[in-house]
């Protein structure tokens, strides 16, 4: 970001999507669109987890993206794998877990989305519903696998006072997306919860004693286009990692 004395732009690097039947790395739009937007550049890692590679893309890059995908192995949180649960990527876990345990060690800001929520919460010892449908029931039942189009929001979130997404919002209530399956169960370890769904689902964390580790459930890089207070989240990510 800051070479002899010339300030660049920040540079935030994604994690890839992959699509095992067609052997593909791939990118949703809207986690670049939405970086450049609020002034930072995007880049794409490399789909792998070679570690020299890891440090090498993890020292060039002020802050992380982690993006959705794919459901996590279960035995990252010594859990046995149900019949639920989808197609896991080892190599996406195993990337992923390395990066992200290197930037909360490291304080480099990070910003979680869907699986990224679940990541954070993975690595910092807290386990996931592996089938939200099957294994969390309660007397509200939302929708947490909405149809096309993806930039509607289909239901409410209350955002918890005194937390960073809080400060970053300045709402107690917002419309979300809603495409996952799996959940966060129980949380881990110095994680607070900033956001839960009328059924009690949770819907986003954030580690207070980094400089930036926030995460969220719902997939703001197809609502910030429209919607300004989902635009805030990458904003924040990019602002954190100049000071
Ligand atoms: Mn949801």
């Amino acid at each position: 970001m800051c070479k002899g004395g010339i300030i660049l732009k920040v540079k935030i690097g994604v994690t890839p999507l992959f699509k095992a039947d067609k052997k593909i790395w791939w990118m949703v739009p809207g986690y670049m669109e939405a970086i450049l937007k609020v002034g930072g550049i995007p880049v794409m890692i490399p789909l792998t987890d070679d570690k020299t590679v890891l440090d090498e893309v993890f020292n060039d890059v002020d802050g992380l993206l982690f993006t959705g995908g794919q459901d996590i192995n279960p035995h990252l949180y010594h859990e046995e794998k149900s019949e639920k649960c989808g197609y896991q990527c080892n190599i996406r876990d195993n990337q992923e877990v390395y990066l992200m345990k290197n930037a909360l060690q490291l304080d480099k800001p990070l910003l979680g989305i869907c699986r990224g929520v679940q990541l954070l919460n993975v690595v910092t010892g807290g386990t996931l519903y592996q089938d939200i449908e099957s294994e969390f029931n309660r007397e509200i039942k939302l929708v947490h696998k909405q149809q096309y189009p993806y930039n509607r929001g289909t239901h409410e979130v209350n955002i918890k006072k005194e937390t960073m997404l809080y400060d970053v919002l300045g709402k107690e209530k917002i419309m979300v997306n809603s495409l996952h399956h799996q959940g966060i169960k129980t949380v881990g370890r110095d994680v607070i919860i900033n956001a839960v769904a009328a059924d009690g689902l949770i819907e986003g964390i954030e580690i207070p004693r980094v400089k930036f580790a926030m995460a969220v459930q719902w997939h703001p890089e197809f609502m910030f286009y429209e919607d300004k207070f989902q635009e805030k989240l990458f904003s924040l990510l990019v602002k954190r990692c100049t000071n």
